[in-house]
């Protein structure tokens, strides 16, 4: 059995409340380990030691913080695999989809290494007689993140590494649900020379969140998971006070017209509609056709769809993996069942769905709903499964307006041959990441990530430019040197002559 524990101050720390949360092997159903349930106390601990450790931090050299990203990333491209495996067995995703979310992470961390050009600010000189002004970008102090089970190694890495190499300190609180991955890093980023007390993780759920977003000393809050937590964050956070970037759910869409290549399309449909077995925040779990598109489309999907190989993910050749708990897996079949009885037409149908030799697994079979209409709950809600979702409609103004009416804002895709469609796609789609024959229109890292509406609260997106701005301040300095040539008494008001 996996033992987990918090890590503060530059070691791992079993916490005082005594409480722990079982981890799971989705794969099989069996307890893993057990995770800590931290709280007040606990995160009260690690801010003190993230506050402490920041009045040293904030004035290391930008070369310093550099040469400690430079070794951070060797550790985490050098244990990637490591990484991946220890990700797998907690989240069930296949390990090379793991090894994909590394890297990810790992563009972060390169983009971190490069901070000494990031933090630079502006100078302007004489913008008065003798005068100078001239901007700088200071750290916040201590920072938390709080992030999702879907990427447990990804998602922190799109905070910590920026917020840290702009010389803040950090208090990250990992999903309870596969929390292992974050105590790695925080041993590689301890090797790679941090110093104690400016990364700190504290595991558990809501007491340990609301005791961050309560802290006085905790000056800005990274989230990423549900809209509706990510909305009780933004609340609570910015009325304590704090800068907040809280990211939320989505319902991403594809538009399929009925010039695209189909093939494509298809591959495209059923890759981000299964991958990860759909727990990805950048998942297609809507294709909306338009004209015949459908008809030409949906033998290919399902063609694919039978060919999909699920297994655990450690299996060779296995190409997505269980849900990550039983009762995510029961929550998704409840979405399929509601989906049949408002009417819409099953055409692959993945209840029931059991993999031999993995019986006691959290396994769903890939799932394609036909026929589906506005109004019902597999189209309404984000049901974070292997479920894809046809929505037939006779023009493409009326696809548009499908995704214009939608709360959620995070991805989108049109598949199209036109270029003047796919224009009109990008100027009028109201979604914040948005694919042109790319399924998931993920930014690299020297980029930014974030939906629109209920996919993301606050004003700055997560990682890539905007992530240096949500942690760092900007301060204008204006200055003037004294020169013989001001000596004497003046009471006009300045005219810059
Ligand atoms: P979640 O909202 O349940 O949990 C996210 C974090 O919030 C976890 O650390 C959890 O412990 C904490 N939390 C849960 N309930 C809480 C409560 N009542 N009060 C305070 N904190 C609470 O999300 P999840 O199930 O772990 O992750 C899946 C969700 O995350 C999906 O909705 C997905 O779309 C979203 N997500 C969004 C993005 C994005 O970039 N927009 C990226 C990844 C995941």
């Amino acid at each position: 059995m996996n033992v987990i524990n918090h890590w503060v101050d530059g070691k791992p720390w079993e916490g005082v409340s005594g409480e722990s949360t079982p981890v799971y092997n989705p794969a099989t159903g069996q307890q893993s380990g057990s995770a800590p349930a931290g709280g007040q106390a606990e995160v009260d601990a690690a801010v003190t030691a993230a506050s402490a450790a920041f009045a040293e931090w904030r004035y290391s050299s930008l070369t310093r913080r550099q040469n400690v990203m430079f070794a951070f990333r060797q550790l985490v491209a050098d244990n990637r695999y490591d990484l991946a495996k220890q990700l797998t067995a907690e989240h069930g995703k296949t390990v090379d989809d793991a090894v994909g979310e590394v890297q990810r992470g790992l563009e972060v961390i390169e983009f971190a290494c490069n901070i000494a050009h990031l933090v630079k600010g502006d100078y302007s000189e004489q913008v008065s007689t003798g005068v100078d002004t001239f901007t700088i970008r200071q750290p916040l102090g201590v920072v938390a993140g709080i992030t999702p089970f879907n990427f447990p190694t990804m998602v922190p890495m799109w905070m910590y590494p920026i917020a840290i190499a702009c010389g803040n300190t950090f208090v990250l609180k990992p999903s309870e649900k596969d929390p292992s991955t974050s105590l790695m890093v925080a041993e590689m980023l301890a090797e790679a020379g941090l110093p104690d007390g400016v990364f700190n993780v504290v595991h558990g759920g809501k007491p340990a969140v609301d005791a961050l977003l309560h802290h006085r000393e905790v000056k800005a809050v990274s989230f990423v998971g549900s809209t509706p937590i990510a909305r009780y964050i933004y609340e609570t956070g910015t009325k304590n006070g704090k800068r907040v970037q809280a990211l939320g759910g989505a319902k991403n869409h594809m538009i399929v017209l009925p010039d695209a290549d189909m093939d494509l399309a298809a591959d495209a449909a059923v890759s981000a509609g299964y991958g990860s077995a759909g727990e990805r925040c950048m998942a297609i779990s809507v294709v909306v056709t338009v004209g015949d598109a459908a008809d030409k489309l949906l033998p290919k999907v399902e063609q694919r769809i039978a060919e999909l190989k699920v297994g655990p993910g450690m299996a060779e050749g296995a190409q997505m993996g269980p849900l990550v708990t039983s009762d995510h897996r029961n929550r998704v079949a409840s979405y399929v069942d509601a989906g049949e009885a408002a009417g819409a037409t099953v055409r692959v149908d993945g209840r029931g769905f059991s993999v031999a030799g993995s019986e006691n697994g959290f396994f769903f079979g890939p799932t394609l709903f036909d026929n589906v209409t506005d109004d019902m709950s597999i189209y309404t809600d984000e049901i974070f499964g292997p479920v894809l979702s046809v929505v037939r409609t006779e023009h493409y103004e009326e696809a548009i307006r499908l995704i214009n009416d939608n709360p959620y804002g995070n991805g989108t895709a049109v598949f199209t041959n036109d270029g003047g469609a796919a224009r009109k796609f990008q100027n009028e789609i109201e979604v914040g990441m948005v694919g042109i024959n790319v399924p998931i229109p993920v930014p690299l890292a020297f980029y930014s990530f974030g939906g629109w509406k209920e996919s993301l609260f606050g004003d700055h997106a997560i990682y890539g430019p905007e992530g240096v701005h949500f942690y760092t301040r900007p301060k204008v300095i204006i200055s003037r040197w004294p020169d013989p040539i001001h000596r004497g008494v003046d009471l006009g008001f300045p005219q810059h002559g």
